[in-house]
């Protein structure tokens, strides 16, 4: 049976005091930071803010914009330290979290140490002022919390592997509440205020990647179409896009919701993961390699696939046809998965996987296919360190269907007594196979290339470059 909202809201802030908890038989520990450290921004401050960062002195470039629909940490989880928005409860810190509530504020407090942060003295500063002048709706106070740590899923599980994010509690006005009477006009003065306030606050504190979403507009009873023209007038006519890398509207709900289409609609024209991937269409040997690279890059910082997997995506593959831009042969090893290694998603790669790596008919039929009929410019063989494939053609004697593999690895591995150093001969061996079968110095005018590279199981890196 599972547990309450309540329970875990306890749960999670008892293991917020003790920085460590137990999952899957190990104890994970918190990383050592005050979680309850809080930096206030008054009204006054913000103003300040206002006069003192001027958005036109950006990069010149405007940050890439996204929409996704996923709730904000899950956002947050692909990128380095990011500053995720809390749309908050501006009397109680939290909103409904001891009571079991179940919107946005609720859940990031669930997932992380956010709770203690917000209960904080210094916190009490925002929370009591608001208090105190509650007739006149609620202030541009905000919160940052710049040591928050996440450690559950959105279904409350506990996290492997806790990540730490910023996040920036800044309540929008509540149409049910304070702001019930309040004319549009003062409403969308108050938005793109905050989140010019908010934005600058980001970029003072060194923050590359923003998660924000349909701020106010759940239980609070925003417009999302008013509140994203909001975010839109600021970001992108005010410039304050080019301070940032990327920004990710995270919209918790279905892909059809009122929300999610309106903040898609806002942004379709600078969200580039909305737009039809045309350049993916005959890459030449030397872009898929970049885009490889790229790819690998990502993944390092990420903790989930970055790969695009979206409804819209598989609908357009399937409307389209694919078109590939790299083949992969890796190993079928559980731990080398290619589409994850190179961030790709639906369509971008086209992977044949057998263990060891090794090249037969089959595997050289599909190859052709791809080279032939899909367009692939590229062929990566892809080994690894610590094959057990390697290991079993090298130091065992492995009887049944196993044997047509190992044979094959002995054949490449040769006397080679040093495992990392055999599993790039047997890669390279690859290699040759594919390149004397397909005749590829025939098919060189045509810009086919074979290449070999090694990927590493502990750090994640791919090696380009092996001999
Ligand atoms: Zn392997």
């Amino acid at each position: 049976m599972g547990i309450n909202d309540i329970e875990i809201a306890n749960r999670t802030i008892k293991i917020t005091a003790a920085g460590k908890y137990e999952v899957g038989g190990r104890t994970v520990r918190l990383p050592d930071a005050d979680f309850s450290k809080t930096i206030v921004f008054s009204p006054e401050e913000g103003e300040l803010l206002l006069h003192k960062v001027h958005s036109k002195k950006g990069s010149g470039k405007m940050c890439r914009i996204i929409v996704t629909t996923e709730d904000s940490f899950r956002a947050a989880s692909r990128y380095n330290e990011p500053l995720v928005m809390n749309f908050a409860n501006a009397f109680n810190p939290g909103g409904g979290f001891r009571i079991g509530a179940r919107a946005q504020e609720e859940a990031l407090c669930r997932c992380s140490t956010l709770y203690s942060s917000l209960v904080s003295e210094t916190a009490a500063a925002m929370y009591n002022y608001n208090a105190a002048f509650r007739n006149e709706g609620e202030s541009d106070y905000m919160l940052l919390s710049p040591n928050v740590c996440v450690f559950r899923n959105e279904r409350c599980e506990l996290l492997q592997a806790p990540f730490k994010v910023g996040v920036i509690t800044l309540p929008a006005p509540n149409r049910f509440g304070e702001a019930m009477f309040l004319p549009e006009k003062k409403i969308a003065e108050t938005m793109t205020r905050r989140i010019r306030i908010m934005l600058r606050i980001a970029k003072n504190h060194g923050y590359r990647s923003i998660v924000a979403g349909a701020w106010g507009c759940g239980a609070f009873g925003n417009d999302a179409r008013n509140v994203s023209a909001y975010f839109k007038r600021v970001i992108i006519d005010e410039g304050c896009g080019e301070w940032f890398d990327e920004i990710c509207f995270a919209i918790y709900g279905a892909p059809e919701s009122r929300n999610i289409k309106a903040f898609r609609e806002t942004f379709s024209q600078y969200d580039l993961s909305q737009k039809p991937a045309e350049d993916e269409k005959n890459l030449s040997a030397q872009q898929a390699l970049a885009r490889l690279k790229k790819g690998n890059e990502r993944y390092l910082g990420s903790r989930t696939g970055t790969g695009d997997i979206s409804l819209k995506r598989r609908i357009e593959c399937f409307k389209n046809g694919q078109h590939p831009y790299a083949v992969i042969v890796s190993c079928s090893d559980s731990r080398v998965i290619p589409e994850c290694i190179f961030g790709a998603g639906i369509g971008e790669l086209f992977t044949v996987r057998v263990a060891g790596n090794v090249m037969d008919d089959h595997q050289l039929g599909s190859i052709e296919y791809a080279a032939d009929h899909l367009g692939c410019r590229l062929i990566v063989v892809l080994g690894h360190d610590g094959c057990g494939a390697v290991d079993a053609a090298m130091n065992h004697d492995p009887d049944g269907y196993i044997k047509f593999i190992t044979d094959e690895i002995r054949k490449a591995v040769g006397d080679e007594s040093d495992e990392y150093k055999a599993c790039c001969r047997n890669v390279l061996h690859s290699v040759k196979t594919i390149e004397s079968s397909l005749e590829i110095h025939k098919q060189e005018e045509r810009g086919l290339r074979v290449i070999g590279a090694m990927y590493r199981l502990e750090d994640g890196r791919v090696e380009f470059d092996i001999k």
